[in-house]
């Protein structure tokens, strides 16, 4: 319990800890880093250590008990992806006039207000701003520092400006946390304000290690797997549901074969024809376009002649088989066309038939056929 339950990054970590010790942490900060880096995990941590009520020190640096009151209610929303589906379920009941003024915030300490982006547009919007602004220049009561964390960097022109005053003016006693995977995105105002934290992708061997401890469970060989497939992302090895992924991947193959390959419809359309509609449909759906890009990567990478950089590496020798087979043109116009799916997606499209799209629009025609064989 704790801040070693921090994987990796321990550089920042510490950085972040004298902070915390020096008891003026920054009105503002940004956390940026890769998805799965642990952002969230240690914004969570910052607002534990700012309102734990048996505050203790380890290695000489500020930590959190992870028990009092205050730990535990914090930590009531450690788990985001629940909390938010909860707040948008919760949204969803409301009638609609009540809809449009009522933005998704989760709070379940009074002193830690988190800020996700709001739907549908996954957006920071200028309502939950303004709740922001509310709540932020009163003192806090059950804690010691009010901690605001905004969970992405995509913010509406009018939301950002709104953040962009409280900035200006921070009250003492408040911290805002902005977490981002793209720093770039945020206003330049506003990074100039905050102080930067960054998470690096860790290596293979990092999160080898970590899955050894934490998930005995998993046998050797398949934790080499995981630690490739999670691309240095701590949060996703630790969740990171294998027979799930290799049922996505052997229906990413067979469309890959087909568009390769060509002679033989029949597994294509079987395969696609289990993709449906619906929410379910949409997550098999994008883990499905998930496990093509790594494989279109892995393809790119072989062809490139870096075999000991493939993520797949089991599947290493069909993945070769397939590269001598593919040219860098139809890899990169792969990676367009899946883009195009992806979009359509979002548009929703009927899924089954953008995949088959997908495949059939790979598949060398005689005249890119001509080119391929060049
Ligand atoms: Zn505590």
């Amino acid at each position: 319990m704790g801040f070693a339950d921090f994987h990796g990054n321990q550089e920042t970590l510490h950085r972040i800890r004298e902070m915390l010790g020096r008891d003026r942490f920054p009105h503002a900060v940004i956390i940026s880093g890769p998805e799965g880096a642990g952002k969230y995990r240690l914004a969570q941590m910052c607002a534990k250590a700012m309102n734990c009520l048996e505050a203790r020190k380890s290695d000489g640096l500020p930590d959190f008990c992870g028990k009092c009151s205050n730990c535990v209610r914090i930590a009531a929303a450690d788990n985001l992806e629940e909390r938010f589906q909860e707040a948008v379920e919760a949204w969803e009941t409301l009638r609609e006039v009540d809809k449009k003024d009522t933005r998704i915030l989760i709070q379940i300490h009074p002193e830690v207000m988190i800020v996700p982006p709001d739907p549908p547009q996954l957006l920071i919007k200028v309502g939950q701003v303004r709740k922001v602004i509310e709540s932020v220049y009163f003192k806090p009561v059950e804690g010691r520092r009010k901690v605001y964390i905004f969970t992405e960097s995509s913010f509406m022109k009018e939301a950002a400006n709104a953040l962009l005053k409280v900035l200006e003016e921070p009250p003492d006693f408040a911290s805002m946390i902005l977490l981002t995977t793209n720093p770039g995105e945020l206003l330049p105002t506003i990074r100039s304000r905050c102080i930067s934290f960054t998470l690096s992708a860790l290596a293979n061997e990092e999160i080898e290690g970590y899955l050894k401890t934490e998930r005995p469970d998993i046998q050797s060989k398949q934790r080499k797997l995981i630690a490739r497939l999670s691309e240095g992302a701590i949060g996703r090895a630790r969740n990171f549901d294998l027979a799930e992924y290799i049922t996505a991947r052997n229906d990413a193959l067979t469309l890959l074969r087909t568009a390769v390959q060509a002679h033989d419809h029949s597994s294509l359309f079987k395969t696609t024809d289990s993709y449906r509609s619906g929410a379910e449909g949409k997550a098999k759906t994008e883990q499905l376009i998930r496990t093509l890009y790594s494989l279109l990567e892995d393809l790119l990478v072989l062809k490139s002649g870096s075999e000991d950089l493939v993520r797949n590496s089991d599947l290493q020798a069909e993945l070769a088989k397939l590269s001598v087979q593919t040219s860098f043109d139809w890899i990169q116009s792969a990676a367009n066309h899946l883009a195009y799916v992806e979009s359509g997606m979002r548009r929703n499209l009927l899924r089954s038939l953008s995949l088959d799209a997908f495949a059939v629009s790979l598949e060398p025609s005689e005249t890119t056929f001509a080119t391929l064989a060049k």
